[in-house]
């Protein structure tokens, strides 16, 4: 590992000395250094086979390799690495991480996410990771990005480099929530900007905690490729279910 990764990877070996809250129970995890407790092993559900080979989501048809949305929609990066279904657990999880200060939960998440995909990340040979920027505003407001803390988890364990200067988030936008799929896209449309131009052999992971549409990444992966480079893939740790 050259030392610069290292250097990249140090921030999260900090907070591994303190005790440690179970990212399903919110509860203190048992034992030092345990990422969740025992009772809470079972607790986030799994993608299982068959999924969507492009955005990972689980489907009902053993044929079909992409799923309704996916056809119809086909998204702009490769695949999507999708661990666990976005389920009332997963929700009240995410919603700690992001906005409680759990970031501890990262090492959890991007443990997981490795244990299922590690394999895959590996022969994808990635140059980089990056992860979903926030505005500058909202760094400030929530102390840290929480897709930047699971990128730097995922660095620690890889040796990935993880790059935050590259694709930065420039203006705010209406709560995606409150939008539907059209309006989601032109709402994202120019908000997400790569600061340099991009070599096309560049293999990028992007990385983000929760993929519900799509839309978020599928507008981080425009941006990369209006900069030069080819399709990305990426990795998240929640995935919607299906319909
Ligand atoms: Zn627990
Ligand atoms: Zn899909």
């Amino acid at each position: 590992m050259k030392e610069s990764i290292i250097n990249k990877c140090v921030a999260g070996l900090v907070e591994s000395l303190y005790p440690r809250r179970c990212p399903a129970c919110d509860g203190l995890t048992d034992k030092m250094g345990e990422l969740i407790c025992d009772k809470c092993r079972n607790a986030f559900s799994a993608v299982r086979s068959p999924f969507c080979f492009m955005c990972g989501k689980e489907i009902g048809e053993e044929t079909e390799e992409y799923c309704r949305d996916c056809r119809r929609n086909p998204k702009p990066f490769v695949r999507n690495y999708a661990l666990f279904n976005y389920d009332e657990t997963a929700r009240a999880s995410v919603m700690r991480f992001k906005n409680g200060g759990r970031r501890e939960y990262a090492g959890y998440y991007a443990g997981e996410l490795l244990r299922r995909f590690g394999g895959e990340i590996n022969k994808d040979n990635f140059d980089i990771i990056i992860p979903v920027p926030v505005t500058p505003a909202k760094k400030r407001d929530r102390g840290y990005n929480q897709a930047a803390i699971l990128a730097k988890e995922i660095c620690r364990a890889t040796g990935i480099p993880v790059r935050e200067d590259i694709l930065i988030k420039t203006g705010d936008t209406v709560q995606q929530k409150e939008l539907g799929r059209e309006s989601r896209r032109r709402n994202l449309r120019g908000v997400f900007r790569s600061t340099m131009k991009l070599n096309r052999g560049i293999r990028i992971l992007l990385v983000d905690d929760v993929y519900t549409t799509g839309s978020t990444l599928s507008a981080c992966a425009l941006a990369l490729m209006r900069a030069g480079a080819s399709r990305p893939r990426s990795a998240t740790v929640f995935v919607g279910m299906r319909e």
